[in-house]
C-alpha cells in the first residue's frame, strides 16, 4: 500500500489553523497595503486602464484606488488583486500577505495609507457579536457544528475552487465542526459568491428566507462585495449587499481558503470580531509547519509540547 508509507513519511498535512498560525497562508497575495506618500515624496494620480500611465499615475481596473491631496485610499472590497498598482508604484503600494482579511463592516475594507480607516465598524462588531451569541446558543445543542449553504450568484468559478479546497486534507474544515449542506433549512451560514447576477437575486433571497433564524450571511470575494469588474452593468448588481443583510465581508479575487475559513470562524464566533484598526488575532506570518513537511512521530512526538517537533 504505497499511500501508507507515503503518509508515514510525510506526516499529517492538515493545518492547525486557527489553533496555531500556518505558514502556508502568507504565500497568498492577501490584500493591497498603502504606504504613506509622505515617506516616498510621490504624488499619485488615479487613471483608467488604457489611458496610458506615466510616473505617478496608477491605473486601477475597478476604481478601487482614490487619491485626494496627499491621502490615498484603497477599497479592498473593489480590489481584484491584479497587482497593477504595485507594478506602477511599488514604493507606495505593496502586497499584504495576511490572510485574515474578513471584517464585519463594509466600510472597514477601505484602508487609508495602510491603516483601516478611523473608528469605523464598532457598531457592526456589536451587531455581529449579538448575532453570534444567538447562533451559538442554538448550535451548542449540535456540539457547535455549523452547516453552510453556499450559493453561487454569478461567480467566475474561482471562489468555488477555494471553497472546495476547504474540505481537502490540508484545510479539513470538518475537524472544526463545519459542514456544507445542500438544504437551506439545515443551514446556519449563507456563503455567497459571485457578482449578484440579475437572474440569481430571487433564488438568493428565497434561500435566505428558507434558512432558520438566527443566520449569518458571508459575502465571499470581491465580486460578491462590490460586483468587481462586472459592477453596475445590465446583468449584475453592485454586490450581494443590495439584496441581503451581509454580516461578514471577505475580500479577494478569489479569497484564499484561509481567508474563507477566517470569515466562517468570525461569523460563528470562534474568532472575535475585530474593530477597525485592530491587528490580526493570529500572526500568520510566523513560520510554521507547511503541508507535506515532515512531522516527528512516535512516543517522542507525543511527549513534545505543542508547537515543538514541527
Ligand atoms: S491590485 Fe487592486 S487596487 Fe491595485 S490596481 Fe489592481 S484592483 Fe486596483
Amino acid at each position: 500500500m504505497p499511500w501508507i508509507t507515503r503518509g508515514l513519511s510525510e506526516g499529517v498535512p492538515t493545518s492547525r489553523y486557527p489553533r496555531q498560525p500556518d505558514g502556508y497562508g502568507p504565500t497568498w497575495f492577501g490584500s493591497v497595503a498603502v504606504r504613506s506618500q509622505q515617506d516616498t515624496g510621490r504624488e499619485i494620480v488615479t487613471g483608467q486602464v488604457g489611458t496610458g500611465s506615466g510616473r505617478g499615475v496608477v491605473e486601477c481596473p475597478t476604481g478601487a484606488i482614490s487619491a485626494a491631496g496627499s491621502q490615498i485610499t484603497v477599497d479592498r472590497g473593489r480590489c481584484i488583486l491584479c497587482a497593477r498598482c504595485i507594478g506602477n508604484e511599488p514604493g507606495i503600494f505593496e502586497s499584504d500577505p495576511s490572510v485574515e482579511v474578513a471584517v464585519s463592516g463594509r466600510e472597514m475594507l477601505v484602508v487609508v495609507d495602510g491603516d483601516s480607516g478611523p473608528a469605523l465598524g464598532q457598531e457592526d462588531d456589536a451587531r455581529l457579536i449579538q448575532l453570534q451569541a444567538s447562533l451559538a446558543k442554538r448550535t451548542r445543542r449540535l456540539h457547535r457544528s455549523i452547516h453552510i449553504r453556499h450559493v453561487d450568484a454569478g461567480s467566475d468559478g474561482s471562489e468555488e475552487w477555494e471553497i472546495a479546497a476547504l474540505t481537502n486534507p490540508v484545510y479539513d474544515v470538518q475537524r472544526l465542526g463545519i459542514f456544507f449542506t445542500s438544504s437551506p433549512r439545515h443551514a446556519d451560514v449563507l456563503l455567497v459568491t459571485g457578482a449578484g447576477s440579475a437572474g440569481m437575486l430571487e433564488p438568493l433571497k428565497k434561500t435566505f428566507d428558507a434558512m432558520p433564524s438566527p443566520k449569518v450571511v458571508i459575502a465571499a470575494g470581491t465580486d460578491a462585495i462590490s460586483g468587481g469588474l462586472l459592477a453596475g452593468n445590465y446583468a449584475t448588481s453592485g454586490g450581494i449587499g443590495e439584496a441581503l443583510p451581509v454580516d461578514v465581508w471577505v475580500p479577494g479575487s478569489p479569497p484564499s481558503p484561509f481567508s474563507l475559513l477566517h470569515a466562517i470562524l468570525l461569523a460563528v464566533g470562534l474568532l472575535p470580531a475585530r474593530s477597525a484598526g485592530a491587528t490580526d488575532s493570529l500572526d500568520t506570518t510566523r513560520p510554521s509547519r507547511r503541508p507535506n513537511q515532515r512531522r516527528r512521530t512516535g512516543r517522542r512526538a507525543k511527549r513534545a509540547p505543542e508547537g515543538q517537533g514541527q
